[in-house]
Order: structure tokens, then sequence, then C-alpha cells
């Protein structure tokens, strides 16, 4: 691991001169959501309230960020169709990265020029009790990046490191603040529902949401200077276990995928960041193609 000093962020006296900020924000880990139906645009009932919500948590995070003294900051609207955030209602200082498709997804438009990245609204991987937990679509049933077991939070602070970019703070519920800490020790979490259950949770007002989120926010952006990013072997091993046969067949029609007839794993050998990503996508594409009857 390399000691990481942000190219040109200078803190003096705890004054911040410049700051640049990525922003990856979901929706399943916002404040107030607990269910399908705030974030799903074509059938969801709650969605209009769900999009409200998201743009508040997100605003609280770049309110607080401006505050601290940031300069520039970019949020990479990440859920489904990556177009719910409010740009009517977003905070002026922030520019919008919205709309599909994108070759790397969630972590568009990061590169090494950003100080720190900021996750908001993200929630806990596949087979955790986390409120809509899932990792990246329905067919995953685990993926690995290096015999590692990830999350969406992992398999973007992966690809965040090795752009030389530290993950500084995650929100959502305390499920995706425990997976977040177990793989980046030193990151703050804003903590803004407790899960009950997959579709239930104890949810802070959103005043209080607000509080949290800021003065989260706040905290992070203190310790950007003493964050390293994850240290992370390149090539990387790509592996994604799906839920049966019919999609690790779909998916090994990816050039460069192994495939061992019979099981339900496909894996394939990235040689960077942009690789892992755009296969990533292929492969599950793919494999989200099958029927299941
Ligand atoms: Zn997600």
């Amino acid at each position: 691991m390399v000691f990481h000093m942000p190219s040109f962020v200078t803190y003096m006296l705890n004054e911040v001169i410049s700051l640049k900020l990525y922003i990856s924000a979901d929706m399943e880990g916002i404040s107030g959501i607990i269910d399908p139906s705030y974030i799903d645009p074509d059938r969801g009932k709650n969605y209009e309230r769900g999009r409200r919500l998201m743009t508040h948590d997100v605003n609280a995070v770049i309110e607080a960020a401006v505050e601290f003294g940031a300069t520039e900051i970019l949020v990479a609207d990440s859920h489904y169709k990556m177009s719910n955030l409010l740009i009517e209602e977003l905070h002026p200082q922030a520019t919008l990265l919205c709309g599909s498709p994108r070759n790397f997804s969630m972590m568009e438009g990061l590169d090494s020029s950003f100080d720190a990245a900021l996750f908001v609204g993200y929630h806990a991987r596949h087979g955790i009790p986390g409120v809509l937990s899932h990792t990246m679509s329905g067919v995953i049933k685990n993926l690995y990046v290096n015999g590692q077991v990830v999350g969406e939070f992992g398999f973007n602070a992966i690809y965040a490191a090795l752009c030389g970019v530290p993950v500084c703070f995650v929100s959502g519920d305390d499920q995706i603040a425990q997976e977040a800490i177990e793989l980046c020790p030193s990151i703050s979490t804003a903590i803004v529902k407790r899960a009950v259950s997959r579709t239930s949770a104890a949810c802070l007002s959103l005043s209080a949401s607000a509080r949290e989120l800021k003065e989260k926010t706040k905290q992070a952006l203190t310790s950007v200077p003493l964050l390293t990013p994850l240290g992370v072997k390149v090539p990387l091993e790509l592996a994604i276990e799906f839920a049966h046969t019919g999609q690790a067949e779909m998916a090994a029609i990816v050039p460069g995928t192994e495939y061992r007839v019979g099981t339900t794993h496909v894996t394939f050998q990235a040689q960077d960041q942009y690789e892992l990503y755009k296969v990533m996508r292929a492969m599950i594409n793919l494999a989200g193609t099958v029927e299941f009857c």
C-alpha cells in the first residue's frame, strides 16, 4: 500500500484549499426507502417519493462537502437506469452524471484526478439480511474479485482503488455499514436506517438522517489525507456464481471466460479495472436474458 496524499488538495491548519470529490449514488440505502415500490421506475407506486428521498440524501452530503471546502463534485446517479435524481432540486455546486448505458456503470467518470469517493444510498450484498440486499442484478448469487466475495460496495471500492482514489464514506443501513468496515476499516459510515428484514427497517426521520449524513461526510473528509486506497493485486480474477447453470452458460459466451460445465461459476482474468467492470457487465447482461422456467 502507498500512502495517499491527495494530488492537489492542500490541508493547512485544517483548512481545505481545493478538494475534488466523486459521489456514486444508489437508491436502496436511501433514508426511508424500504421496499421495491420506492425504487422501480416502471411499477413502483412510491417511486416519485423515492426520487425525492434520494435527492435529499445526496444534497445533504453535497452541502456538507461544500461547507468543508469541496470545490468540484461529480454525482453519478447509479441506480437501475441511472436517471433517478431530481436535477431541479440538486445542490447547485454539483454536476450530475445520469443516464445509461455507461461503460463503467456506477463508477463512470472516476479517474485519478479525484481526491476521494463517497458512496451514498448503498446496500448490502446478496445473501446478507440488509434492506433490499443484492449484488448488481438478480442473476448474481456471489461476486468474487481475487477470491474475495464482494458486493457493489466492494467491487466499486476495488475499481476506485485501481484509479488511485480512496472511498472515504458510505451511507445506507447498518448492514452495509458493517460490510464496508470489514473491507475499509477507516471508512466513515452514515447509518440512516436499521434493517429489520429485507423489506423493513427502523428509519431515521429526514431531519435526523440529514444531520447524520452531514456529520459523517465532514468526518470522512477530515480523514482523506490519511486514507490509502485498498491494496489490490493485478491481474484481477473475476468470478461470478450464478443462480443456475443456464445463466452461467450464457455468461460464458463472453470471450476469455472459463466455465466448467455443470457448475454455476464463470471466471475471467482481467488486466485492469476497466476490463473487470466491462466483462462483469457483459456477463450479467447476457445471463439476464435467460428465462427461468
Ligand atoms: Zn445497487
